[in-house]
């Protein structure tokens, strides 16, 4: 039930009328070891602050957060230290997250530094060539600096920095999206190799269905800050229940033209997102869905969870036991 909420500024004579944007506002799930989740949605959703709040980078208003059982969710100042070690974030800027004064050595290798993790120069200097090779950078790369290298090796330079703290958790928030076409796939065949080879586990932000489907075990969609679908990836991918989640697949354009003749789903989301600071009443999508009754408006669908791990936050969904769900949908 994990909450972020944000105060905004009010005006001189009215120092109280700010409000506040709930930029997550209520949202639970769980998070498997060695699983990749992805959490996927339109920008402004809340996927990023959902992955800042996990790693306790930013205030939680609600909610708890657990890891391995423990409540992390008010941990301070020293007894967050071995928790910054072992959750990391890879950003999606791999141009802004370097800093461009620094070696590739050191920008490797501070997390060494931090969480005394080698002793010793030569140790340091070993670790961080490991690294570097892990993630497939050359060893003479080291003392270069970052503008010295392309989006893609920059990325690289980021994951290799996620990894020296020896993380068990990695939070990568978009890593792909400021890539090259070309790269992505590079890129997420790195963080599909190393998740193996580390048993490292993942959540991945995107803000498109495309990028995550080759890598994640299951996709989580949030909208307005609200999960609105959970599933499998293969579930959601071929049987996906919700209004949005179906809009959003229906954005992916289909190579095959004769496929893309044969679509069933409207590919439009009309409208824009309403603004987190006056949230539509009831369901949040409410304003954008072509299957929206009255109940719709006033009335907050709450999201199913049910014994496959198949979670839709719909009025018209109901649990594939009881009845045909897509075919309500689709006769709405
Ligand atoms: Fe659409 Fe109503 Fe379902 Fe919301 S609850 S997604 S408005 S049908
Ligand atoms: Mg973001």
């Amino acid at each position: 039930n994990l909450k972020v909420h944000f105060k905004l500024p009010g005006t001189l004579l009215r120092p109280k009328s700010g409000g506040s944007v709930k930029a997550v506002d209520g949202v639970s799930f769980h998070l498997n070891r060695g699983e990749t989740l992805g959490l996927v949605g339109e920008s402004g959703c809340g996927k990023s602050t959902t992955g800042m709040a996990v790693l306790r980078m930013t205030p939680v208003s609600g909610g708890e957060i657990h890891l391995e059982g423990e409540d992390i969710t008010h941990l301070n100042g020293r007894a967050l230290r071995p928790l910054r070690r072992r959750m990391q974030m890879i950003y999606q800027d791999p141009f802004g997250a370097l800093d461009p004064r620094m070696r590739v050595l050191d920008i490797i290798g501070e997390p060494l530094k931090v969480h005394k993790l080698v002793t010793g120069r030569k140790a340091y200097r070993q670790e961080v060539l490991r690294l570097m090779d892990l993630v497939g950078l050359l060893p003479d790369m080291c003392e270069r600096y970052p503008h010295e290298f392309s989006g893609g090796q920059r990325q690289r330079i980021g994951i290799a920095r996620a990894l020296a703290a020896q993380p068990d958790v990695i939070i990568c928030d978009e890593p792909v999206s400021a890539l090259d076409v070309s790269i992505q796939a590079q890129i997420i065949n790195l963080l599909k190799d190393l998740q193996e080879e580390l048993g490292l586990t993942y959540l991945f932000v995107a803000h498109d269905l495309a990028v995550v489907r080759h890598i994640c075990d299951r996709v989580m969609v949030m909208y307005l800050g609200h999960v609105v679908e959970v599933a499998d990836s293969e579930t959601l991918y071929t049987n996906p229940q919700h209004p949005y989640t179906q809009a959003l697949l229906s954005a992916i354009p289909i190579p095959d033209p004769r496929a893309e003749s044969r679509r069933e789903v409207d590919p439009s989301i009309e409208g824009e997102v309403p603004s987190p600071v006056n949230p539509p009443s009831g369901c949040p999508f409410h304003p954008r869905c072509k299957h929206a009754t009255d109940v719709c408006k006033q009335v907050a669908p709450t999201l199913q969870d049910t014994e496959d791990g198949h979670g839709v936050s719909c009025h018209l969904y109901e649990p594939q036991s009881e009845a045909e769900p897509s075919t309500r949908v689709a006769s709405m």
